[in-house]
């Protein structure tokens, strides 16, 4: 490997939260000294022991953590190849990753004297997980959600409600999750003092992307050390989906120094023409979304393009900016998995192993079957970031069984 990325994590994002060109805050004059309040006092609060020490009880007792590795023996032996190892954040309370930077940031609220959390939510994933949070705290929760996504989602309005959250419908526009962040943004804007924004993946301006990278590297640090202890080696490849990229950074973050290929798989949906794909790093050019500078879907004007997957999760049209950073650093390689090929994925995990995935998940399931048969020996570690219970209505009521 060319480059030492030793000191990476301590020394990306700049203060100015650039890494490299990527990254940044474009924010109207309003959000600026918010913004700053929250940068300003994440770095000090972060660094208390009394902090520290709360999220790893936090994590141990409530959430769950560490969680498995484990070796997918069957899944392996039919690709007929490497070993796929699987790092299990499905068996994080709430099922996915998302409560990781979650009560992190839920717990950077309360220090700050916060009463109260706001965010959008798209699927409605980040606002179940944010209002778990928020229960938690004994924090209030307001989560914007679009009209049409209320619809589609509506187990999660009526989780989000169970946990005592305020769910705000956002009726202009699409009415989906482009408006869904414009409107939290503008409720944020109204009360600074006493409520907070929370965001929901390596996203937005910073201090965002480099906050719940820190909250999400406890996958990777787990993972490494779980790995080496089963194998006494560590993984050759390693892969996780990219929807922003939380669950992708926090598992990469801990294998950057280290010999081995990463890979992240982005949502292909039905093919590679515009408005079927969330395909960021393989069709998008860096521009400006939600903040910050990244690779992103987008029309001659620069306005974000319509995008299209399977898995709601992943139908975002940027990606958190230290995966540009990386991916044009060559230490990151992107690379794709269609609805189809995450389907079948999502079957066979679910038959092979006993372990039903999320079809964001699925995504990067399908990509290490791939790479397994091809490179015949070694091992591939993947983060599965969720479990499957959110889509099994949606994938048996459309697709059948999987016979
Ligand atoms: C939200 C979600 C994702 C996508 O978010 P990232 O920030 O890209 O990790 C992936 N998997 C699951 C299970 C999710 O809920």
């Amino acid at each position: 490997m060319k480059k030492d990325y030793s000191s990476h994590l301590e020394t990306t994002p700049d203060a100015e939260g650039n890494f490299g060109e990527y990254g940044g805050a474009f924010l109207p004059p309003q959000l600026i000294g918010p913004m700053q309040e929250i940068h300003t006092a994440y770095l000090k609060i972060s660094k208390s022991a009394d902090f520290i020490n709360e999220l790893r009880s936090i994590r141990t007792h409530y959430q769950g953590r560490p969680t498995p590795t484990y070796h997918a023996k069957r899944l392996s032996e039919l690709c007929g190849g490497a070993s796929i190892y699987l790092k299990r954040e499905d068996l994080n309370h709430t099922g996915a990753h998302k409560l990781n930077h979650c009560m992190g940031e839920g717990l950077l609220a309360k220090y700050m004297g916060k009463k109260k959390l706001i965010a959008e939510t798209g699927a409605g994933q980040h606002g179940v997980a944010l209002a778990t949070a928020a229960a938690y705290f004994g924090l209030e929760c307001e989560i914007h959600m679009g009209e049409v996504d209320m619809a589609k989602e509506h187990p999660n309005v009526i989780r989000m409600k169970l946990l005592g959250a305020k769910v705000v419908p956002v009726s202009f526009g699409l009415k989906t999750l482009k408006e869904a962040v414009d409107s939290a943004f503008q409720a944020y804007l109204v009360d600074p003092e006493t409520s907070i924004y929370c965001i929901g993946s390596v996203v937005g301006p910073h201090p965002f992307p480099m906050m719940v990278r820190d909250f999400q590297r406890v996958v990777g640090i787990e993972a490494r050390e779980q790995f080496q202890e089963m194998t006494g080696n560590l993984p050759d490849l390693i892969t996780a989906c990219i929807g922003g990229g939380s669950n992708a950074m926090g598992l990469f973050s801990a294998f950057l120094n280290d010999p081995c290929e990463i890979w992240g798989v982005e949502p292909m949906g039905r093919g590679p023409n515009p408005g079927d794909h969330a395909a960021t790093m393989t069709y998008g050019m860096p521009g400006i979304i939600h903040g910050f500078k990244s690779y992103l879907l987008q029309d001659e004007k620069g306005e974000p393009s319509p995008v299209y997957s399977i898995a709601s999760g992943l139908d975002y049209p940027g990606v958190g900016p230290e995966h540009s950073y990386l991916k044009d650093e060559g230490r990151i390689q992107y690379t794709s998995a269609t609805d189809e090929e995450c389907l079948d994925a999502f079957y066979k995990l679910s038959r092979l192993e006993g372990i039903i995935p999320a079809l964001e998940s699925a995504h990067a399931v399908a990509f290490a079957m791939e790479k397994a048969k091809e490179m015949g020996t070694g091992s591939i570690l993947l983060n599965l970031s969720g479990r499957g219970d959110k889509d099994l209505d949606f994938v048996a009521d459309t697709y059948g069984f999987g016979d």
